[in-house]
């Protein structure tokens, strides 16, 4: 086997730069296939490409004809198909490819590394296919005796080009597989090419304008798994809240009656139900009103929302849960939810659950779980911030916390999630499994548990890439649905529907987005109001002096909303196109209000 390019002079591979890279026909018909799956299939395989048989370059003509339904071309792209480095390719790299290459929408373009090679070895297969599909050729003959770089006539430059390609493409690939580091899986190559792509546009946005700065620390502190540089010597623990630390510190039995033999149409009680049920009708869809869900229950949009959808999803027998078992639960975990924790209380975890309802129903997923897998979704969505105190992972570790102590740093709040979520089941009345059997409730307690955990926000970018590699290496079966035939990858999925339902709120109708906004924003200053009086740093975003409101709704979106729901929606196309449009309206609306309120002229958002 010939060896890869010396170590340490990388080939400018144009699988980089992301502009000249476009997908090749095959892959091109891997995704059309996709994307017509329901409707009618293409005749294509992936073994052998069109069974057609023809050259990869005529198909590559007819290919660009055909046209994707549904498809956007006017929506932006997100930072993840920007050019990771122009001057990393040679002029020749670029001419090889653009020879083959078809010049479509930037969507086209592939950006995980095992997806590229995969998408390499793809090509070389095809190119090998059309020199042995031409028996009579001369060329191939020809090409079968001559080295490569030889001189021939110009009747043969066309196969002699194809070999050439196909050998660098080849020489490409077995330099990227030699170079793979043992341990590291494929979905870290991504995740860490993300993060290089997302330092380089931070940087830029911290150039811009002071508060382009604060947006920038804060979306790479709590998305980006790089905490602060701190101080140790100013730490102090004096300031804490109350322990959490204990699971055993839970509360005693929820102060709102317990359920008596009637239970209720929707768990609470209501002078409003009618009210309600109108309101609730909205179950199934995306942007139902949860804040006016919230004081139609007396508060308690958490349980109202879950009962009424598990009841919905007939959960309740399937899973043969006695309702009053139920009702008990909720009204227990709710409880447990902060009221006075201005955006991570019930409200938002009745938005969440809801979120992933939505998203668990849609087309492109039907059928493709299992009700354990979803009860345990719902659940999960149910119990992800339970007993929030309100403040940071990184400030519970900055604080000294009992938390921290307790978890060692490590997602600290998402573990004390958990661990209350599962505690409350031991309360009287409270096992809603208890009828699962015992193979069921471990199997369901290791998904929740892996769910909630990457609702860490230090995970996004990990997620994300894991999420993106899946999407550009998709499996389908012959029927056109989604092909998740292991634990990995369909807990993948369901990881990533829970962060998506967990970021979902710019996706919402702006009247709804904006209250969330406001929401987080005040909880972010009481933080910030209480490490201003412990003499701590102010974490970003957090000062109520400088933070720019509509500036971080514009990063949020440009830097990490965006990116997940784009390669969400390719995931579930074309289920998911309205939601990216309210995504974008509502970016415009942010937008403008920077522009009003922001007398720096220079802050100019790159991806405008
Ligand atoms: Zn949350």
């Amino acid at each position: 086997m010939q060896g890869p390019a010396a170590p340490g002079s990388p080939r400018g591979s144009p699988r980089g730069s992301p502009e000249l890279f476009r997908k090749l026909l095959v892959n091109q018909s891997i995704r059309l296939q996709r994307r017509f799956t329901v409707a009618h299939p293409l005749c294509f395989d992936l073994e052998n490409g069109f069974s057609s048989g023809r050259d990869p370059l005529d198909s590559c003509q007819s290919g660009r004809l055909v046209q994707t339904p549904g498809q956007h071309y006017h929506r932006h792209e997100s930072f993840l198909y920007r050019s990771e480095g122009d001057h990393e390719h040679s002029s020749k790299t670029a001419s090889q490819n653009s020879s083959v290459a078809i010049d479509l929408h930037g969507e086209d373009v592939i950006v995980t590394p095992f997806a590229q090679v995969l998408a390499s070895l793809r090509t070389v297969r095809s190119n090998v296919a059309a020199l042995g599909h031409d028996p009579g050729s001369a060329t191939r003959k020809q090409l079968l005796r001559t080295p490569p770089c030889s001189q021939t006539a110009p009747a043969e430059d066309a196969g002699l080009q194809l070999v050439q390609e196909t050998l660098q493409e080849l020489d490409w690939c077995l330099e990227q597989l030699e170079t793979l580091q043992t341990g590291r899986s494929v979905g870290e190559m991504a995740s860490s090419k993300f993060k290089r792509m997302l330092n380089r546009e931070l940087t830029h946005l911290s150039e811009t304008s002071c508060s382009g700065n604060q947006v920038s620390e804060y979306i790479s502190q709590t998305f980006l798994d790089q905490p602060a540089e701190v101080e140790l010597s100013r730490m102090s623990s004096e300031d804490d809240p109350a322990p959490m630390s204990q699971i055993s510190a839970l509360r005693g039995p929820s102060l709102t009656s317990p359920p008596t033999a009637a239970v209720p149409r929707f768990g609470v009680q209501t002078d409003q139900e009618g009210q309600l049920a109108e309101e609730l009708e909205d179950t199934n869809k995306w942007g139902l009103d949860v804040f006016r869900v919230a004081e139609l229950s007396g508060n308690r949009p958490l349980t109202a929302v879950m009962f009424s959808i598990l009841q919905e999803r007939d959960m309740l027998k399937t899973f043969q849960i006695p309702a009053d078992t139920l009702l008990t639960y909720l009204l227990r975990l709710e409880g447990h939810y902060h009221a006075d924790v201005a955006y991570h209380n019930s409200v938002h975890a009745a938005d969440v659950v809801q979120s992933a309802h939505v998203l668990l129903g849609t087309p492109a997923l039907e059928a493709v779980f299992t009700d354990l897998e979803v009860l345990a979704t719902i659940f999960a969505c149910a119990i992800h911030d339970v007993d929030h105190p309100g403040v940071s992972n990184q400030f519970l570790i900055n604080t000294n916390s009992e938390l921290a102590l307790m978890y060692n740093d490590v997602s600290v709040l998402e573990n004390h999630h958990l661990a209350v979520g599962f505690k409350l089941l031991q309360a009287e009345n409270c096992n809603i499994f208890r009828n699962l059997s015992a193979k069921q409730r471990l199997s369901l307690r290791r998904m929740v548990i892996d769910m909630v955990l990457a609702t860490d926000m230090s995970k996004h970018m990990s997620l994300l890439a894991d999420l993106k590699t899946m999407v550009e290496t998709k499996k389908v079966t012959s029927l056109g649905v989604l092909l998740l035939d292991n634990y990995s990858d369909r807990i993948q999925v369901l990881q990533s529907l829970v962060h998506c339902a967990d970021l979902s709120n710019p996706t919402k109708p702006l009247p709804l987005y904006r209250q969330w906004t406001d929401r987080i924003m005040a909880e972010f200053f009481q933080q910030g109001d209480r490490e201003r009086e412990s003499g701590l740093d102010i974490s970003p975003m957090c000062d109520k002096h400088t933070a720019s409101v509509e500036k971080s709704q514009v990063g949020f979106i440009d830097y990490i909303a965006h990116p997940l729901w784009e390669t969400w929606a390719e995931l579930v196309h074309p289920d998911a196109q309205e939601l990216l449009d309210t995504l974008e309206d509502n970016r415009k609306w942010y937008q403008s209000r920077t522009s009003c309120s922001q007398p720096t002229p220079q802050a100019k958002s790159s991806s405008a």
